[in-house]
């Protein structure tokens, strides 16, 4: 089947899904509008996320203390609070609530990578420091982090995953019933498919949309949004390296070319807008 069929194929069994169960609810996107469907209760996934990340978290080696540690706190709370101002005064006080922050440093020195799972759970691994170099470059990958859980992606990416596996199954009920096929998705969501042995790839759409909100999220924190050049043209040099492609942070989808020229041309001219430093 060609992967456009394919596509389209996803698309009509989610629908169908959606409308039959009447369990759809029509999200719109901040900043960037766009109408979703969010075929899982987002407060379960919430919930899915809080012990994934508590579990995760008990047993990885962490940075505690020094400068990348505390750098990545006072980042991520900058942003953090940028966006739930952000979402408080433009209508989005639901969503708002919805998270609860928290921000661990991971060692892990072999893969640069860095998520945010739905409620605002973030991790770090200390292989993207050298990539991100100091705490603007922290905030193009933190932006862009939150900007996938403030978007609810994880959602759009699982349904989307489960309704391609189960079928005709309700996604509230495979919620419950298949919790562990659920939650190995969900790790696969995240880029923990290294661990599981599954990587669920982030779609091209939700790459680029993740980078223009990302933007506008740091640079409402104060940090220069045009950082995010130098650091993706950094990326792109990593990924041409030796490293494995499905190791480096994020998937290949878009090319590095086309996500720095979109960011050059599009989203920056806007994301200036919400940066009142020079
Ligand atoms: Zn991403």
């Amino acid at each position: 089947m060609s992967s456009a069929s394919k596509y389209k194929l996803q698309e009509i069994t989610l629908f169908a899904i959606g409308l039959f169960f009447f369990i759809s609810s029509c999200h719109k996107v901040p900043i960037t509008g766009r109408k979703q469907l969010n075929l899982l209760p987002e407060d379960e996934l919430i919930d899915m996320a809080r012990h994934q990340y508590d579990s995760l978290m008990q047993v990885w080696p962490q940075v505690k203390t020094g400068s990348d540690y505390a750098d990545l706190h006072t980042v991520g709370r900058k942003i953090s609070r940028a966006v739930e101002t952000y979402l408080k005064n433009n209508g989005y006080e639901k969503l708002s609530a919805e998270f609860s922050w928290e921000y661990h440093l991971v060692k892990i020195d072999t893969i640069a990578n860095a998520w945010c799972m739905p409620g605002g759970k973030i991790a770090f691994y200390t292989g993207i420091l050298p990539i991100t170099k100091n705490k603007s470059g922290m905030a193009v990958v933190m932006g862009h982090e939150i900007a996938h859980a403030v978007a609810r992606h994880g959602n759009e990416r699982l349904s989307q995953a489960l309704a391609l596996q189960m079928g005709g199954i309700a996604l509230s009920v495979a919620l419950q019933t298949r919790a562990a096929e659920t939650q190995r998705l969900f790790m696969g969501a995240y880029g923990l498919g290294v661990q599981v042995g599954l990587v669920l790839p982030f779609s091209r759409k939700h790459e680029l949309e993740a980078d223009r909100m990302g933007l506008i999220f740091m640079a409402m924190a104060g940090y220069d949004p045009r950082i995010a050049v130098s650091f993706w043209k950094r990326m792109a040099k990593m990924g041409k390296g030796g490293i494995p492609k499905e190791l480096t942070f994020l998937s290949t989808h878009p090319s590095y070319e086309e996500r720095i020229a979109a960011i050059e041309n599009d989203y920056l001219p806007e994301a200036l807008k919400y940066y009142s430093g020079k």
